[in-house]
């Protein structure tokens, strides 16, 4: 597997190849990340990965910071799952603008969870399209657990005339129900007991109104529970750490 943190050799390897499969990460891989892997690794004649904590898209500097970081093991795991080149760029060479230019959305991005996190939706779709640029990959993959974000990155590649399919792969969760996610490694054994509640209660409440109560009862700090079109979506912090889920709506069987 090739490792490249210098674009210009990035460039020179990607000439002339055909449109590879592409999965952006943030790194600190765990079995949701591989999911994406092995879907752009099954469809495409080669694959590629970056690994990039993108600064422009955390709305909270203590949350840059506790961030997992583990890239050796994300590299090991993503040469098993037979990617053949990463992307490991640092900011001054994804940035050379200094973070001048910024893509932004008006709408979907400021409801939910664009409504607690001012820019990061801006902040993703940005380095997104930066990424997809430099790859241009025939599709690239995304999950589900961040379905506002696939929704916006959807929303992007339609607008700007993108030549990528965008791909979007079921959430992957913790036999317990929990999310898969990197933020889940910072919870603490009573916090990560009661993290799976999360999903337990988006699925089983009546309404959002319902679920906000008996998800504060159990000791989570909620941002939202909100239903929309056919789907519930709910962010909820257990200390320092937010939780993000959704779950499609059922209808009752007549
Ligand atoms: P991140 O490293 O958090 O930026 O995530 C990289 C990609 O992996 C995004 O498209 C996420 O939606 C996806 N992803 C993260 N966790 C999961 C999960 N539990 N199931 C499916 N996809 C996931």
């Amino acid at each position: 597997m090739k490792v490249f943190d210098e674009l210009d050799a990035w460039r020179d390897y990607r000439a002339g190849r055909e449109a590879p499969g592409f999965i952006p990460t943030m790194g600190a891989l765990h079995p949701g990340h591989l999911s994406l892997v092995q879907r752009g690794v099954a469809e495409n004649p080669w694959t590629v990965a970056s690994i990039f904590v993108n600064p422009a898209q955390f709305n909270d500097p203590a949350d840059l910071r506790a961030y997992p970081r583990q890239v050796d093991a994300d590299l090991a795991q993503l040469e098993t799952a037979g990617v053949e080149a990463v992307l490991l760029p640092n900011e001054k060479a994804l940035y050379p603008d200094e973070y001048r230019y910024r893509l932004s959305e008006s709408e979907l991005s400021r409801r939910l969870c664009g409504a607690h996190r001012p820019g990061h939706f801006d902040g993703v779709l940005t380095v997104v399209l930066k990424l997809l640029n430099l790859v241009r990959p025939a599709s690239a993959y995304f999950g589900e657990k961040d379905y506002q974000q696939l929704q916006l990155i959807r929303g992007m590649a339609e607008a700007f005339f993108l030549q990528t399919r965008i791909v979007g792969c079921p959430i992957v969760r913790e036999v317990d129900g929990l999310a898969m996610s990197s933020r889940n490694l910072r919870l603490d054994p009573e916090q990560r007991r009661t993290a799976p509640q999360l999903h337990r209660v988006i699925t089983t409440a009546g309404g959002p109104g319902e679920a906000v109560a008996a998800l504060a009862d159990l000791g989570f700090e909620v941002d939202y529970v909100e239903d929309v079109d056919d789907r519930r979506f709910a962010a909820a912090r257990l200390g320092e750490v937010r939780l993000i889920d959704n779950v499609p709506l059922v209808e009752p069987a007549p």
